[in-house]
């Protein structure tokens, strides 16, 4: 699946935003035009200048991710897992949602299951309300998907609008506003959190479609703006800028480990291969945040993975701006450039695709070298 099938299929404001968005603010068109020319730094996109290529597979589920509880055993089970292209991004709202579920008397101990963005937040929210928090999991950062992730803050392929029920919708859009909120409180140096400027790139005109007024992400939209005609540096006619939060996932996932082993944390290394297994750990309430592995380990077999891959070129600490065209886009981080824009479905290999490596570069080549200095 490439990126723009991706976007026509997916019901996500990402996908609305970049084929068919009208840039509103809450329900207002806002009509900033820069008059003169945008002074932005071209990206340097040459193969030499590769320091890596990364391959992770996203959690996807049609109907999206899953926050509830079930009993396993003498177990109360909560699950937190699947959240497609968007997992940190979503983590501490889904994760605030599990959290509410979990009934234990403050000072109970309590097991998450996961070591990515998912699984940090859940065991800092359960700290936060008094908990005894052990984490299991088989990889710890830096080896989890999370730590593949782009990671901008917006919930992307996070489901298909066909298959999202209303109850769900509800669950997605309050776990989003509290995820942003917090990401919001976690903005600088120690958590590798910063707003900075996108501009979503397009042959075509964006026009309201999609990106109607009613559209429940709206909110997180924030200064959309305008970028055409003599101020416009990019080589596409309609540029809209959006101010979002970038994370960086080297910087982040281990501040969070950092603070969950402050406030009394314990991590134990281990694999568990059936809910049996799940159903020998001594607490008694468990979250399962185990992203993908939930498709083996409780038998979901809805959750699929979505293979993506990026290209990591060396930092370039002048490029201060995230840039998204067709099914690409460039991440400025401080650990390297990111060049991505490859989302293969059922795809479950973490193997490099050198075809798909090249398309993306050479694509970003074409695109930078065509911006107006
Ligand atoms: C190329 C790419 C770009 C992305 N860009 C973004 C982005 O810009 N913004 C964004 O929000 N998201 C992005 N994502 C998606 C994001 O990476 C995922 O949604 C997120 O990492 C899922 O987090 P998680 O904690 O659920 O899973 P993971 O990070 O995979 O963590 C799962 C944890 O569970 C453990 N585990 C699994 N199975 C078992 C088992 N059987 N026994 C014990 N432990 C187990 C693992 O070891 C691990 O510790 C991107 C993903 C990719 C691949």
């Amino acid at each position: 699946m490439n990126r723009r099938a991706a976007l026509k299929t997916l019901g996500t404001a990402a996908g609305a935003f970049l084929l068919d968005g009208c840039m509103r603010r809450g329900s207002q068109v806002v009509p900033g035009h820069p008059p003169e020319l945008l002074h932005l730094p071209r990206v340097d996109v040459r193969p030499e200048l590769e320091i890596r290529t990364v391959v992770g597979l996203r959690p996807f589920r049609p109907s999206g991710f899953v926050v509830r509880a079930e009993n396993v055993g003498d177990k109360l089970v909560v699950h937190n897992y699947g959240h497609g292209g968007g997992g940190v991004t979503l983590s501490w709202g889904t994760s605030e949602l599990a959290a509410r579920l979990v009934r234990e008397a403050s000072g109970a101990r309590v097991a998450v299951l996961g070591s990515g963005a998912v699984g940090l937040a859940t065991s800092r929210l359960l700290q936060e309300r008094g908990y005894s928090v052990t984490i299991y999991a088989k990889d710890l950062p830096p080896n989890t998907t999370s730590n593949t992730a782009g990671a901008q803050w917006y919930p992307f392929l996070v489901y298909e609008r066909e298959h999202a029920t209303p109850a769900f919708m509800q669950q997605f859009v309050e776990a989003a506003g509290i995820a942003n909120r917090r990401f919001q409180l976690m903005v600088g140096e120690r958590y590798g959190v910063r707003w900075i400027p996108n501009f979503y790139c397009s042959p075509d005109p964006y026009t309201s479609g999609r990106f109607a007024p009613g559209n429940p992400l709206h909110q997180f939209l924030v200064d959309v703006t305008a970028i055409e005609g003599p101020s416009n540096p990019f080589p596409l006619p309609y540029v809209r800028r959006v101010q979002t939060m970038m994370i960086e996932p080297s910087i982040y996932l281990p501040a969070l480990m950092s603070d969950f082993f402050v406030a009394g944390g314990k991590i134990v290394v281990q694999e568990f291969h059936s809910p049996a297994d799940v159903a020998q750990l001594s607490e008694s309430t468990v979250v399962n945040c185990t992203g993908l592995g939930a498709h083996a380990l409780f038998g979901d077999q809805e959750l699929t993975a979505v293979k993506g891959q990026l290209t990591v070129l060396m930092p370039q600490p002048a490029v201060n701006y995230a840039a998204h065209f067709g099914d690409d886009y460039m991440f400025p981080r401080r650990d390297g450039v990111l060049l991505g824009g490859t989302h293969e479905r059922d795809v479950w290999t973490l193997d490099p695709n050198p075809d798909a490596k090249q398309r993306v570069l050479a694509e970003h080549q074409q695109f930078f070298s065509g911006m107006k200095a």
